[in-house]
């Protein structure tokens, strides 16, 4: 055919295929069938041409392996988010099963102890873990986002039970410790330097005002009065500690065992006060917890008073040299079964002088002295028991008036000294039922020259009759003896 006769065609068939190149882009839309009737004969091919190209749109073989690939990788992560779920699962179980044994642990402690609020708080938290999840066992199946997601929602909650249960348990094993520390540790002293405490001077005596005494050991302070309804006396108290004072006499009493002031209660305007003296050598120490002095207690030097040429008291065949000597060695037995090492100032009938008994204090260095002796009045009727310490600079004897002004190696150890007598004769009116006839200062040779803390006991009267026979007894010889243990006991938990 000619070129010029073939143009018309030509023109008409680009037209057409044109048209069928918009309709080719729409092809899903338009039944082929359609485009077929509307397509003129000439147009043929190249409606078979769009088709071939709307048919490319259909994924190859080698795009759905691409595609399928894609899948795997995508299972392959799920089911590697799914066993680190597993593992988080067996360690919410592992956790909890430690959880749970701490719980229990801690309830049986609580029962033991007989401590059910404990106990109910405990059992409380460990009902408050939720059950492990039950999820679907382990398998190849690949869990969905939702489940998933599901599953770590649970692990945290229950995660977030499990802290909540060991937290509430370790507050509760936290607050019991803090308990039991609390029984076993004294309250704290106040520091004497610290106080603050009203002085006044009378008769050339120094005085603090009781009631700054009471307030600064955190004691209430209350007076008491005689049948006349006059004010008598005074008492300062807590739940542990009594001391009374008398407005009248020397002696009140401390925690009921009766101990001798250096100097009766002042009454000044109606308000009372306490010698000076007597509330650094004598109350302080016996109110306060622990020694503000740091003093040991290993050795200890027991003195069996008299010995010798000097019997001391004497009643019939009674002589205090024998008594005195065999309670010191049943004294020294048990001290040493107790570990102490022991001095003795004489341990046959022999009779070291006073300032021989004071030397061996001086070079020994004992922790402490203790004087064993046995009473004796004109009289056959007093009977009892007594304590005696040195008596301090600035104070008097128990039985006089006469202050003393000369200084003693032993008033170094004044507020020592006073809390032994008083542990000492408490232990003893225990162990014995005897009669208290208090703790006092006297000037005695051997306690006075001490260099530690002395203390002088008189362990019964030899002149009385009944208790006579009772101190020449094994029986108690051995009670003076655990009354003066259980006194060191008591002293030395002051020292600690
Ligand atoms: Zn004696």
């Amino acid at each position: 055919m000619p070129k010029k006769n073939l143009l018309p065609s030509f023109l008409a068939a680009c037209a057409l295929l044109a048209s069928v190149s918009v309709m080719a882009q729409t092809v899903t839309d338009v039944p082929l069938s359609d485009v077929a009737v509307k397509t003129k004969p000439a147009a043929q091919s190249a409606v078979q041409e769009a088709v071939s190209e709307a048919a490319k749109k259909i994924p190859t073989a080698e795009e759905i392996a691409a595609e399928r690939a894609r899948l795997e990788r995508m299972r392959a992560a799920l089911a590697a988010e799914r066993a680190a779920l597993e593992q988080y699962k067996a360690d919410l179980v592992k956790r909890q099963q430690e959880a749970d044994a701490a719980a229990a642990k801690a309830k049986a402690e609580a029962a033991a102890k007989a401590k059910a609020e404990a106990e109910a708080k405990a059992a409380g938290s460990a009902a408050s873990i939720p059950p492990p999840a039950q999820d679907d066992p382990v398998s190849a199946k690949v869990l969905s986002p939702e489940e998933l997601q599901r599953q770590r929602q649970r692990a945290i909650e229950r995660a977030k039970a499990i802290e909540k249960a060991v937290a509430t348990q370790r507050a509760a094993d936290a607050k019991k410790k803090a308990a039991a520390a609390a029984q076993t540790t004294s309250p704290k002293d106040k520091d004497v330097a610290a106080m603050k405490l009203r002085k006044i001077t009378q008769n050339k005596v120094r005085y603090v005002h009781l009631r700054d005494v009471a307030v600064n050991y955190g004691l209430t302070f209350a007076y008491t009065k005689n049948k006349s309804n006059k004010i008598s006396g005074a008492t300062i108290y807590d739940k542990t500690r009594k001391v009374t004072f008398s407005s009248a006499y020397r002696d009140g009493t401390v925690n009921g065992v009766q101990v001798y002031f250096l100097y009766p209660m002042l009454l000044k305007n109606n308000e009372p006060y306490i010698s000076e003296v007597d509330f650094l050598t004598c109350l302080d120490p016996l109110l306060r917890y622990k020694t503000p002095v740091k003093l040991g207690m290993k050795t200890i030097m027991v003195d069996a008073g008299h010995g010798g040429s000097d019997p001391g008291a004497i009643n019939g065949s009674h002589k205090e040299k024998v008594y005195t000597l065999q309670i010191a060695k049943r004294l020294q037995t048990q001290l040493e079964k107790l570990g102490f090492r022991v001095i003795m100032t004489r341990t046959g009938d022999t009779y070291p002088t006073l300032q021989e008994r004071a030397a061996l204090c001086k070079k020994y260095k004992p922790d402490l002295y203790i004087s064993i002796h046995c009473n004796s009045a004109a009289s056959k009727t007093p009977s009892g028991i007594e304590t005696y310490r040195a008596v301090p600079v600035g104070g008097t004897e128990t039985k006089g008036s006469k202050v003393k002004t000369e200084k003693q190696s032993a008033n170094e150890f004044d507020a020592n000294s006073s809390r032994l007598a008083y542990e000492v004769q408490k232990g003893m009116l225990a162990a014995t039922g005897g009669t208290d006839r208090g703790t006092r200062h006297q000037a005695i040779y051997v306690i006075g020259n001490a260099s530690c803390p002395a203390v002088l006991v008189e362990v019964g009267y030899l002149s009385n009759e009944a208790e006579v026979k009772k101190i020449a007894s094994p029986e108690y010889q051995n009670k003076i003896v655990s009354g003066i243990l259980a006194g060191l006991a008591g002293y030395g938990s002051f020292l600690r």
